[in-house]
């Protein structure tokens, strides 16, 4: 193994290793762990560290020979919301030099993810000759936009977010749109690469269409409509939900609206589930709608390919896996027009955008895909074909990879510089 080509991947409240799907388990997740397998998979010798939530959760999972998620203290090991995080970041640090002592191993590259551990790499930085580059995952300047109550963290994390930027070594943004927001938004200072999220191309997209509905117990002609996703408020569920309660299909054909995601009773996506359900209830469509809760990666394929489209209504998203996932195995995609869905979703080509809690446009997005068979098929075709080309994450971990052995080579000479 090249000594050279290890990495340290940060994910404070992101977990690589666990159960994607429930809240705060996302996308971060979900990318944290592809990028990192698929890295070990072109050479890369793959650490990834991330806060223990719970004591009966393993210190150190391996994942494949050379890509491990590691685990460390930082806290009480229970959940703690991410607002709520930053105060047990310099132990967090702590934790992640005491390792790499214990275990006397060097990063020359750290790869951070969300504002809590671009602090963590902007600090490790201090100690040690490293180059960070960052994922924002989120802007809290976007966030706050949107939100009626700003956190107390606030100030702290923009102020961590614009250092960020004008610090580290290169920032990756995941679409155009992400990279034009951060410089209207954080700062004018800083190195901005654009490499998109990506998604399993061999898992999504593996199953037809029959295949899944016949997995699934859903007749061939039913009109599948699919959520997939955390409960949140911000994902826009309920503007889905009305759209359908619009649509001319309830009545006329057998409509099914899908809604998956995980949820924990008395929690934040607990109590968003039980709205939604409320609001099924009430425009009386609880006949056609399911809930199966949260679905792993293995089943998911089924409900993608079993669907006529999948929905992303967010009313914000700073890429959105869901679009991309959904695309791979075929299916249409009606999303917000916003953030990252802007340059995931092509619209008219590969599905339609709206604007976002605009149910009247939802409705008649969802209504002229149903209502065009031979137009869906063209729509979910063209969806697969831009995955491909764009959003593999083989495709995606080779463009890190690159900006990585860039970096690599500079801190290097760097190195043999200070040595000299
Ligand atoms: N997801 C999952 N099971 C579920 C719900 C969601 O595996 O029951 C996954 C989904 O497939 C996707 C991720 O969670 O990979 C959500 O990522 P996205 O970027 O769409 O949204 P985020 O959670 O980051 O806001």
């Amino acid at each position: 193994m090249n000594a050279g080509k290890r990495i340290a991947l940060i994910s404070v409240h992101g977990d690589p290793a666990i159960e994607i799907g429930k809240e705060e388990a996302g996308g971060q997740n979900v990318y944290v762990r592809q990028v990192g397998e698929a890295l070990a998979r072109q050479g890369w010798q793959v650490d990834m560290f991330t806060r223990k939530t719970n004591p009966t959760q393993s210190s150190i999972v391996q994942h494949s020979p050379n890509c491990r998620t590691i685990r460390l203290v930082a806290g009480s090991e229970t959940f703690i919301p991410r607002d709520q995080l930053f105060e047990y970041l310099p132990t967090f640090v702590d934790q992640l030099r005491q390792f790499q002592r214990d275990n006397q191993i060097q990063y020359s590259l750290v790869h951070t993810n969300y504002w809590l551990s671009a602090w963590v790499g902007m600090e490790l930085k201090k100690h040690q000759p490293l180059k960070q580059i960052h994922t924002y995952h989120s802007l809290g300047a976007i966030k706050y936009q949107s939100v009626s109550e700003i956190p107390a963290i606030a100030a702290t994390r923009l102020e961590v977010e614009k250092t960020c930027l004008e610090t580290a070594d290169c920032i990756v943004a995941t679409s155009p749109q992400e990279q034009e927001h951060m410089r209207q938004f954080v700062s004018s200072q800083g190195k901005i690469e654009i490499i998109p999220c990506g998604t399993d191309i061999d898992r999504f997209g593996s199953v037809s269409s029959s295949e899944a509905r016949l997995r699934l117990g859903i007749p061939k002609s039913s009109l599948v409509v699919l959520y997939v996703g955390r409960f949140d408020q911000r994902k826009g569920i309920e503007t889905l939900v009305k759209a359908i309660g619009k649509s001319i299909f309830p009545g006329l054909a057998d409509i099914r609206l899908i809604i998956v995601g995980g949820s924990r009773s008395g929690q934040s996506d607990g109590i968003e589930r039980e709205r939604i359900e409320g609001i099924v209830d009430e425009l009386g469509l609880r006949e056609f709608t399911t809930f199966p809760g949260q679905v792993d990666h293995d089943e998911l394929p089924n409900y993608y390919a079993a669907a006529n489209l999948c929905v992303v209504p967010s009313h914000y998203e700073p890429f959105g896996l869901v679009a991309i996932e959904a695309m791979a195995s075929g299916t249409p995609v009606v999303a917000s027009d916003v953030g990252g869905l802007k340059f995931t979703v092509a619209d008219e080509k590969t599905g339609l955008l709206c604007p976002p809690q605009d149910e009247e446009s939802f409705k008649e997005a969802i209504d002229r895909i149903l209502s065009r068979p031979t137009w869906q098929k063209k729509l979910g075709k063209a969806a697969r074909q831009r995955v491909e080309t764009m959003f593999s994450w083989n495709g995606v971990a080779q463009q890190l990879s690159d900006l990585y052995e860039s970096l690599n080579e500079e801190a290097l000479e760097e190195l043999t510089l200070i040595s000299a």
